[in-house]
C-alpha cells in the first residue's frame, strides 16, 4: 500500500519534533514550532503534500509510516492513493 499525501494537522501538533528526527529530509519545524515538510519547490507546509512534492525524493513509505508513529499525539495523517487515510487508524 503506497502512501500517497502527508498532512501536518497543525492544530495537534506540539513541536515536539520526533517526526524531524525519523525524517529530517521531509520535516522541519516552522516559526510556530509547527512541523512543515519541505517540498521540492522550495516552499514549506503543513499539507497535505504529495509524497511527489516533496524536496527529498528518496524518502520511501517506510520512513514516512516511522515519522507518523514517531509523533506523540499523531498529528502526521497519510493518505494512500485512494484518498484513504493509513495513519493513524
Ligand atoms: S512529532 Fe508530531 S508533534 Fe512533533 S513536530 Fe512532528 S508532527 Fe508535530
Amino acid at each position: 500500500m503506497a502512501i500517497k499525501k502527508i498532512e501536518v494537522k497543525r492544530d495537534l501538533c506540539i513541536g515536539a519534533a520526533p517526526c524531524v528526527f525519523a525524517a529530517g529530509g521531509v520535516f522541519e519545524l516552522d516559526a510556530e514550532n509547527k512541523a512543515v515538510m519541505k517540498l521540492k519547490d522550495g516552499e514549506k507546509n503543513s499539507g497535505p503534500v504529495e509524497v511527489g512534492q516533496l524536496e527529498d525524493g528518496t524518502v520511501n513509505d517506510d520512513a514516512l509510516r516511522a515519522a507518523a508513529e514517531a509523533c506523540p499525539v499523531k498529528a502526521v495523517y497519510l493518505y494512500d492513493e485512494n484518498g484513504e487515510q493509513v495513519y493513524p487508524q
